[in-house]
């Protein structure tokens, strides 16, 4: 046995307290989903650990997460016979933040003086168990780690410490118990203690949760109704129902922008709940970002971020998907190969991307600029889908500095005789505006799309075409904007100028390629171009940049 410690929380674990006690969220009643989730997952593990070893000696007889309340002492209890945790993993999950983007969440928040911004950056990142700290001012929790003989137990008043101790007689599992503050008038506290209460937050925010969840001194009936949402008939679900859900999943406070709810029956069968959150999550241009959606097999939880099922590009997806026919022993590796798998994914993808084009401006207009920049990946990588991913993309403008255009609205623009659609790349708006390869473009009232992710580079030269219009660089080789009725005139200036342009080419030998008389610009002298077949100078930058 080891001896009592007192810890200090990780100074980020601190400051995101602070916040947290000094009650960013205006809904407190939050806290107990945060717990019941946490004790959900707990018992997924130890399900899935028991299938995985078979030598493990879990108890899987009656799976539960039973809610406990004491009046007289002021105290809400949460326990789960699920996974427990270790002791290292009791300092290193709860005394300290281990997710990514925490620093900058921090950071972001010291800028934001208005609260209602603050709730909303908290809400992105959620603060899970430390949620307990609105309601609670001391916490205490105890567990046990199956497969292991000794028990732990953490408290803590959530102001920068922590202890923890060796525990003889825990049962497998982990109990949270909350003491609760006083309810006061001004912070209109409810009592947590009230078996009402109680149910109302459980029916609210739990009632999918496949496990059963008791409250001690009931009649021993489950306080959840436990069915699957996503085995539910979508004309039976309230929105309400869905948030809610996504939440658990997503580990998100704020609502979905769109939910995607559909069935496969045939020879593969599923079901797939899947959400587009509303807001980019901190890690999506991390590698090791949280990706995928979960897989179950006939309602029995298999895996969390399932990347199998998702592309790269929809990596900001979550949700479930609970396919009929897997064997419950598959491993990651076997479901990139599995045939049902990749079956799925196809329809999934298909279905996503054709509810991105439907919908409505607003929320696009949400969507595009939270996640614009993951989807054009998909240009590169789904080839399948390109034209789709195209036709639902939005690009920068000439048109209008304020508006994103789609090409098929570029395209119903073009001018007679126009068949290419003009791009320009580029690092900013700015420096591509700037730019005298755009005059004659501007001058003759061409629209050019103006596009500055670093994605964009790589795209443009692997797409082609758009419903048969060819993308053109005009930033690259030669662009030809004179009409026919001036090829008479052109002649004779490229007479008049032949011996300049023989000049410079002469001077200029080392440093270029060719000089040529152009009909892009119509106030520079000059500019440099690429051939049709060179990178972008931005492109040749980013090389450069990489040590190519
Ligand atoms: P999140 O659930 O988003 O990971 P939390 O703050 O809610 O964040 O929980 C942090 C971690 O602590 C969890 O990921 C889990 O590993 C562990 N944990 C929390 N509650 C329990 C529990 N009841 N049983 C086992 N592990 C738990
Ligand atoms: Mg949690």
């Amino acid at each position: 046995m080891w001896e009592m410690e007192t810890l200090e929380f990780q100074a980020e674990a601190r400051q995101l307290l602070q916040l947290v006690i000094h009650s960013l969220y205006s809904n407190k009643d939050v806290f107990l989903r945060e717990l019941i989730s946490n004790a959900a997952d707990a018992l997924d593990k130890l399900r899935l650990a028991a299938f995985q070893d078979k030598d493990l000696e879990a108890d899987l007889s009656d799976p539960r997460i039973e809610l406990t309340v004491d009046k007289d002492a002021r105290t809400l209890t949460v326990r789960d016979n699920g996974i427990g945790m270790s002791r290292d993993e009791v300092v290193g999950l709860i005394g300290t933040i281990a997710r990514s983007g925490t620093a900058e969440l921090l950071a972001k928040l010291r800028e934001t003086q208005d609260a209602a911004a603050s709730r909303e950056l908290i809400g992105q990142f959620g603060v899970g168990f430390y949620a307990s700290f609105m309601v609670a001012d001391k916490v205490t929790l105890v567990t046990r780690k199956v497969g292991t003989t000794e028990g732990v137990s953490w408290e803590s008043d959530g102001e920068g410490t922590f202890t923890v101790d060796a525990v003889a007689d825990a049962p497998v599992g982990t109990a949270v118990t909350l003491h609760l503050k006083a309810a006061d008038a001004e912070d209109k506290l409810y009592d947590y203690t009230d078996e009402w209460k109680i149910r109302e937050i459980v029916k609210r925010y739990s009632d999918f949760i496949p496990w059963r969840i008791t409250l001690t001194g009931g009649d021993g009936e489950p306080i959840n109704s436990m069915k699957a949402l996503w085995a539910r008939s979508k004309d039976d679900i309230k929105p309400d129902e869905y948030a809610e859900f996504y939440k658990h999943v997503s580990h998100d406070w704020t609502d979905p922008l769109e939910v995607v709810h559909m069935r496969g029956e045939g020879t593969f069968s599923y079901d797939a709940l899947l959400f587009i959150p509303e807001r980019a999550p901190f890690d999506l241009f991390r590698a090791d970002g949280k990706r995928g959606v979960q897989l179950y097999v006939k309602r029995v939880f298999i895996m969390d971020d399932c990347e199998a099922l998702t592309p790269d590009y929809l990596r900001f997806l979550r949700g479930v998907v609970d396919a009929a026919d897997l064997s419950l022993n598959v491993s990651r590796e076997i479901l990139q190969q599995d045939r049902q798998i990749q079956a799925i994914r196809k329809r999934l993808v298909r279905r996503v991307l054709q509810t991105i084009g439907a919908l409505e401006p607003e929320k696009y207009r949400t969507f595009w600029e939270q996640f614009g920049r993951v989807i054009k990946e998909g240009l590169l990588g789904d080839s399948d889908n390109r034209e789709t991913i195209l036709g639902l993309s939005s690009f920068a403008t000439t048109r209008d500095a304020a508006e994103l255009t789609k090409l098929s609205d570029y395209v119903s623009r073009m001018k007679d005789g126009q068949t290419d659609i003009y791009v320009m790349t580029g690092e900013s708006r700015t420096t591509i505006e700037n730019s005298p390869h755009l005059e004659a473009f501007k001058a003759k009232g061409y629209e050019v799309l103006l596009l500055t992710d670093p994605v964009d580079e790589v795209w443009v030269d692997v797409v082609g075409t758009f419903d048969g219009h060819p993308l053109r660089s005009i930033a690259k080789g030669a662009v030809d904007l004179s009409s026919a009725e001036d090829a008479p005139e052109r002649e004779e200036q490229r007479k008049d100028f032949e011996a300049l342009l023989g000049f410079v080419q002469g001077q200029l030998s080392e440093d270029v390629k060719e000089v040529r008389l152009s009909t892009r610009l119509t106030t520079s002298p000059a500019c440099l171009v690429t051939d049709a077949n060179d990178v972008t100078p931005a492109l040749a930058r980013m090389y450069a940049a990489m040590g190519q």
